[in-house]
């Protein structure tokens, strides 16, 4: 079991790596299929697979390209997955898809919605969901429904399909059981954080965007099951949650730097859109009813959406006291807008309550670590020696 495990994860970090999506090609040839890119953090992927699309997750390219052609098209002050999905679209990475969806997360991903749409009009058609920002609205659940039906029509009608109730309902069905599995991941990394370390988990979860979703839900719950099995050593740590990483990733290094230090993640913000319902979406019914109602009514918070039901620095607290946590770590790329605003009214809340935090700054392009490493051992430390 332990081997299977450690082959899955090899193949994840083979395919979160591969900037040729040599994945996706292999299944549009297979299946005939064609591949709908979608950008974090959020995106109704129900839509894409039923209209006969495979979604992928485009979501920058971590170290593994140069930008040399993308630095042209923005300001220096912009995050790194602004610039290297940019960079994969101007390099030809991007034409095995035939599509690219955006929604309006913040003003730097919006420009770059706008600046495919002005690049690569002619390889890719593009697609913008303005979700709606007024979550208790009736008109605004209204709205949502009419326009995932626009798009999924659009998107079906491309492929030569007739819309098709059932098979947005199979779709919803299989991304509940993806959305199941992860939570069912999560709550075993609660439990048991040395047996799951985060690294691992997140690995699980980006290659989860390159994969047909039944494909993955298989991977998951032989994961799952390895994960179990496992009977990791005891070792000092502290338990902390992780937010801020909702939209671009921390590099690999600096998650296997967290788990090296002690820094047992029991909760974190790691590509959130995946996880983005707390309970399934109705099976039954108006299919695109069901999403947008899902969507509005939602409790997961996150800096890249406004619910006043929900004040996101209450829900930081909240799920520091729900797990346990003895600190907060603060992972935000350099240059975010939403998760750096965000960082002021965190900070000041988390020590109202006591409750110690550290911000750590990261880039696609990170090659040194030996900051972050010091900065973390000290915090894990002095956490470790208060508790004693
Ligand atoms: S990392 Fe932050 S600033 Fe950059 S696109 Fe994502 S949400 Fe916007």
């Amino acid at each position: 079991m332990t081997e299977a495990l450690e082959g899955s994860l090899a193949r994840c970090r083979e395919l979160v790596e591969d900037m040729g999506f040599a994945r996706v090609r292999s299944h549009k040839e297979k299946t005939g299929e064609g591949a709908v890119g979608y950008f974090p953090v959020y995106s109704p992927l129900e839509l894409y697979r039923a209209a006969g699309y495979l979604p992928v997750a485009v979501h920058g390219g971590g170290n593994q390209i140069e930008i040399t052609a993308a630095d042209s098209r923005f300001g220096s002050f912009i995050c790194s997955i602004v610039k290297s999905t940019m960079e994969l679209g101007m390099k030809g990475h991007l034409d095995v898809l035939d599509g690219m969806v955006f929604h309006d997360i913040c003003d730097s991903a919006r420009n770059l919605a706008y600046l495919f749409e002005r690049n690569f009009k002619d390889k890719l058609f593009m697609e913008y969901i303005h979700l709606p920002q007024k979550p208790d609205g009736t008109a605004a659940s209204a709205y949502l429904r009419g326009e995932y039906e626009r798009i999924y029509v659009r998107l079906a009608g491309l492929r030569g399909r007739k819309p098709d109730a059932s098979a947005l309902r199979e779709s919803i069905g299989l991304y509940n059981l993806n959305r199941a599995l992860h939570g069912r991941l999560y709550r075993l990394r609660q439990d048991r954080p040395r047996d799951v370390p985060t690294s691992q988990l997140s690995l699980l979860t980006r290659a989860g965007g390159l994969l047909p979703v039944e494909e993955h839900n298989r991977m998951l719950e032989d994961c799952l099951a390895g994960f179990g099995a496992r009977a990791s050593n005891p070792r000092d740590g502290i338990r902390v949650v992780v937010e801020g990483s909702f939209c671009e990733q921390p590099p690999m290094d600096l998650l296997e730097l967290l788990d090296a230090v002690g820094c047992f993640v029991v909760e974190d913000d790691f590509l959130i859109g995946r996880r983005w319902f707390a309970a399934d979406v109705p099976t039954t019914g108006d299919p695109f009813s069901a999403l947008a109602e899902a969507y509005m009514k939602s409790p997961v918070p996150s800096s890249v959406r406004h619910n006043p039901g929900v004040p996101r620095t209450k829900a930081l607290v909240e799920r520091v006291r729900r797990t346990k946590s003895q600190a907060v770590i603060f992972m935000y790329a350099k240059f975010c807008e939403p998760g750096l605003f965000d960082y002021v009214l965190f900070k000041e809340v988390l020590e109202k309550e006591g409750i110690p935090h550290l911000l750590i700054e990261f880039e696609e392009k990170m090659w040194t670590f030996e900051k972050a490493r010091m900065e973390l051992e000290t915090f894990v430390e002095s956490l470790l020696f208060e508790y004693a």
